[in-house]
């Protein structure tokens, strides 16, 4: 055999398979695939995306200093410890590469995030995954696999696929179990939709701890997908560390000024909040009436088990593809009998429910 060979790891990964963007003969679609926001991006965010055109020639500002003061402002934070990147995905990379690496471990919970696992081959590291219980993080069985080559513990925290959360204090008692040589990672990029009153998104935990970051998105309810924009809020050597990684203009112009613009636009914020929980409340009955499984969530999709019907969730996915409704399959999650469905507007998701009601009867 002749030529490079990739490092250790590397040919483990199967590779990150996005949502579907299109469906064949099909025009008008509805795409239910891949978490994005309902209701578009602010009309803010889109204004100050134009305004930009006549400086793309330029080099953004690397240090992306006027969107960590406005993160900072709308969050409560200190600027200073908050890094801005190309997606959120970028981050939990970054940290891989800064903190795992050959020999070391990263643990995550077994429905967690399919981008642990990559993260951590990428970086040279083992991914160790944990068992949950019904599709929730489970704080023991984490607790149980944390050894001295630990080096992550990802939780996303409320989880995708699964849609499921850890209250506050697990999430303070997981932390209060693990080795101060280990970080733990608490992705909060769906924290926005969370309304429940025992979810915090980690701030509390980062602002107390060295080994806490919190890593956040542009993606979901800021309606930004598109742009690539994620943060992390991080103690002050995690923040040095990650500065000294990442490229050195990892975040452009256009998404520099399109999440300042949605940060400030607090009404497209809260209207995409409450509209998401009109929808997954509606939506989250509706099919449960129809007889499916739908597991609790509190992010903006849900996630549905076909078990029960005795038939495959391809089969509906297939269904629904042929109306034009795009939703993701779990194969790659483990979990093959489910069809996570991305929350749209009321009248989209009753669309959605329909077309379900007419697969049980074909
Ligand atoms: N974390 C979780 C839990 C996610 O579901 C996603 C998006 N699918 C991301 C991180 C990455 O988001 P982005 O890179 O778009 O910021």
């Amino acid at each position: 055999m002749s030529g490079p060979i990739p490092n250790p790891g590397i040919l483990d990964i199967a590779p990150y398979v996005g949502g579907e963007h299109s469906a064949p003969g099909v025009t008008r679609l509805l795409r239910l695939a891949s978490n994005e926001g309902a209701l578009g991006p602010s009309p803010r965010a889109v204004e100050a995306f134009r305004a930009v055109g006549a400086e793309i020639h330029r080099y953004p500002d690397g240090g992306s200093t006027r969107l960590r003061e406005a993160i900072g402002r709308r969050f409560g934070l200190d600027p200073a410890r908050v890094l801005c990147f190309n997606g959120s995905d970028e981050v939990l990379h970054l940290l891989a590469q800064a903190y795992a690496g050959p020999g070391g471990e990263v643990l995550y919970s077994r429905h967690g995030f399919l981008v642990y696992p990559i993260a951590a081959r990428a970086a040279g590291a083992t991914p160790v995954a944990a068992p949950e219980r019904n599709l929730t993080t489970d704080v023991d069985a984490l607790l149980a696999r944390v050894s001295e080559r630990t080096r992550i513990v990802y939780v996303a925290n409320p989880n995708n696929p699964t849609g499921s959360y850890l209250p506050a204090d697990a999430l303070a008692r997981l932390h209060a179990g693990l080795p101060p040589h280990v970080l733990l990672v608490i992705d909060a990029a769906y924290a926005e939709y969370v309304t429940a009153n025992d979810y915090a998104d980690g701030t509390a935990l980062v602002a107390r701890f060295d080994n806490v970051v919190m890593t956040r998105t542009f993606s979901k309810l800021f309606g930004l997908g598109g742009m690539r924009l994620g943060w992390a809020y991080c103690p002050p050597a995690v923040a040095d560390a990650l500065h000294r990684v990442r490229s050195p203009f990892n975040v452009s112009v256009a998404a520099q000024a399109a999440g300042v613009a949605a940060l400030e636009d607090l009404e497209f914020q809260e209207r995409s909040r409450a509209l998401n929980e009109q929808s997954r409340t509606a939506f989250t009955d509706r099919v449960r009436a129809l007889g499916l499984v739908v597991h609790p969530s509190v992010g903006n999709f849900v996630l549905v088990d076909f078990a029960a019907t005795g038939r495959p969730a391809e089969e509906a996915r297939q269904f629904l593809k042929a109306r034009g409704i795009l939703v993701r399959q779990m194969g790659a999650y483990g979990l093959p009998d489910c069809l996570r469905i991305t929350m749209g507007l009321p009248a989209e998701m009753e669309e959605v429910a329909d077309a379900l009601g007419d697969w049980l009867k074909g």
